[in-house]
């Protein structure tokens, strides 16, 4: 095989959601099946430095990758289907190229030039794809781009393929992602769009080798061929897309229609003669087979946003074929949760997940809810806030501190259980300064955790600027609480549990980032473990 590095880049047309990230996810699992390694990277045509800013209002939830680079969430979709790290040179945005180039310049690295778009931002672009293929550890750099072509943000890196493609020759392959959509009024799927779309890249002066057209209908051949002949493609690489009933499908649904051989042909690289992707069919039969069923209430205020939980809904899914059951994740917003609504609200489930969060929106009916699941024996999983809501709850319902609360929302709190981190104390900017990636953590052989894990010393990811107050460490285990895990550099504490509870395990950290096809996260696992077993016994009462 030819040893060079080959830059797959995927880009979109006709409209945005068609999904880039899942098919860059796809293609990158289907090679790595073949026995090629992969990496995947976003480039992400908005001028925020990175989407650490960014409420999930506006752009769904902030993935952390282990070495703390606050990044887009398809890098998740990138980790789960492909069980491999990415980093913060998987995802760039046009302010962090921006940001470099001008850095550059000011250091006057440029030597009197005149700094433009073209060349320098689009070789800062370039360099910033290269650096992955530089490392060696890869046959394939998929690069997806952001938002759609023939949008102004994205021009430099269109600029940027098209100058790439150009010098690497049959090293680079361009896949365009459209939409071919169903006029139900004409019983027909239409390709105009796709060609509109093609004739933009073109004008921009790429030529796309293969298009993947997503639709809700089979394409036939003929319209396969129309779509090939006005796109200048070989009919074998128009690709259908059609709606699958889960994301795990795609890559199955993909290989029949062979993207991966197309990328093998266009970029010269000899087709393998073995492909394992046995684990990944199994997991797709067992998601869709499940043997039984749980209710668990996801407790956040952001519930009413597709993709504000992306990762925490994507784990569940994974506990689930673990435990081949079908998780039913019931969003519950935590404004709505109060003493009069908790018996309605919470009643019913098997388990209660409390989200991650900034600020006091709905803070107190996220407070509610561990309060309902600590009492009645519900399992119980607080991730970061929600672990720190649980420690509030502790304090304030337990140990009788009333007024027991986070600094981050009551700064005059008699009982600060949770209180900003010393090294956070002095930090004005806002981007990417909080503690962020990867740390280690001790487990109590002891614990829950433990058992799950199997593993004295793990580590996960972070994002948060407060923590758990070690002047209540005490108090907190002599009333029961477990402090299962902790940070060993800064004694922090990482882990809670209740020792007289089945199941309540409150963690600083965010197991969702961890957890892949391949490696289903253990708490997770154990999670939807312990929600079965208490709708056993619910059953049984
Ligand atoms: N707002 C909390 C903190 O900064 C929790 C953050 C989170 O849930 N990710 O500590």
């Amino acid at each position: 095989m030819d040893s060079k590095v080959k830059y797959i880049f995927v880009t979109g047309g006709v409209s945005s959601s068609l999904g880039k990230g899942i098919i860059s996810a796809s293609l990158a699992k289907l090679l790595q099946a073949r026995g090629f390694s992969v990496t995947i990277q976003k480039l992400d045509p908005y001028i925020n430095v990175d989407p650490g800013t960014l409420n999930p209002y506006e752009h769904g939830e902030c993935y952390v990758t282990e070495d703390g680079a606050e990044t887009d969430l398809d890098l998740g979709h990138y980790e789960r289907f492909s069980n491999t790290f990415t980093s913060q040179a998987n995802n760039v945005t046009t302010g962090r190229i921006y940001q470099n180039v001008i850095n550059k310049e000011r250091k006057g690295e440029y030597l009197g030039t005149t700094v433009q778009v073209i060349p320098h931002i689009t070789d800062e672009i370039k360099r910033s794809v290269m650096l992955l293929g530089k490392t060696g550890k890869y046959d394939f750099v998929i690069t997806e781009i952001g938002g759609t072509v023939g949008d102004i943000e994205s021009f430099p890196f269109v600029e940027t393929v098209r100058q790439m493609k150009w010098e690497l020759g049959n090293d680079c392959a361009v896949v365009h992602l459209t939409l071919v959509p169903f006029l139900k009024a004409a019983g027909e799927l239409k390709t105009k769009p796709t060609q509109h779309s093609v004739k933009t890249m073109l004008e921009q002066g790429v030529q796309p080798d293969i298009i993947v057209c997503r639709t809700e209908q089979s394409l036939n051949q003929g319209i396969k061929k129309k779509i090939a002949q006005f796109c200048n493609v070989q009919p074998t690489s128009v690709v259908e897309s059609l709606d699958a009933q889960t994301i795990y499908e795609v890559p199955l649904l993909m290989k029949e229609e062979g993207l991966d051989t197309e990328v093998l042909r266009i970029t010269h690289t000899e087709v393998p003669e073995t492909m394992d992707l046995d684990n990944w069919s199994r997991f797709v039969t067992r998601l869709k087979n499940p043997k039984s069923e749980v209710n668990i209430g996801l407790v956040g205020k952001y519930v009413e946003l597709k993709d504000a939980y992306k990762s925490i809904n994507e784990a569940f899914i994974h506990g689930g074929v673990a435990n081949e059951c079908k998780v039913k994740v019931i969003d519950i917003h935590s404004e709505e949760i109060k003493e009069d609504t908790k018996e309605e609200l919470l009643g019913k489930l098997d388990g209660i997940l409390v989200a991650p969060g900034f600020g006091g929106r709905g803070i107190e009916g996220k407070i509610v809810a561990v309060n309902y699941a600590r009492e009645n024996n519900i399992p119980f999983l607080g991730i970061c806030l929600g672990m720190q809501c649980a420690a509030i709850e502790f304090a304030r319902n337990v140990l009788g501190h009333r007024k027991a609360h986070t600094t981050e929302i009551d700064k005059n709190t008699p009982d600060p259980v949770i209180d900003l981190m010393e090294d956070q104390k002095k930090i004005k900017n806002m981007g990417g300064t909080m503690r962020l990636g990867s740390y280690k953590c001790k487990l109590d052989t002891e614990s829950i955790t433990y058992g799950l894990y199997e593993e004295k010393l793990i580590s996960e990811r972070h994002r948060h600027r407060f923590e758990f107050n070690n002047m209540y460490r005490e108090a907190f285990e002599n009333e029961g609480v477990r402090l299962a895990g902790i940070n060993p550099e800064e004694d922090l504490v990482e882990i809670i549990e209740i020792k007289e509870h089945p199941w309540f395990v409150g963690v600083q950290f965010h197991p969702e980032y961890k957890s892949t096809v391949r490696r289903p996260h253990p708490l997770f696992v154990g999670f939807v473990a312990a929600a079965i077993n208490h709708r056993i016994k619910n059953q049984k009462a």
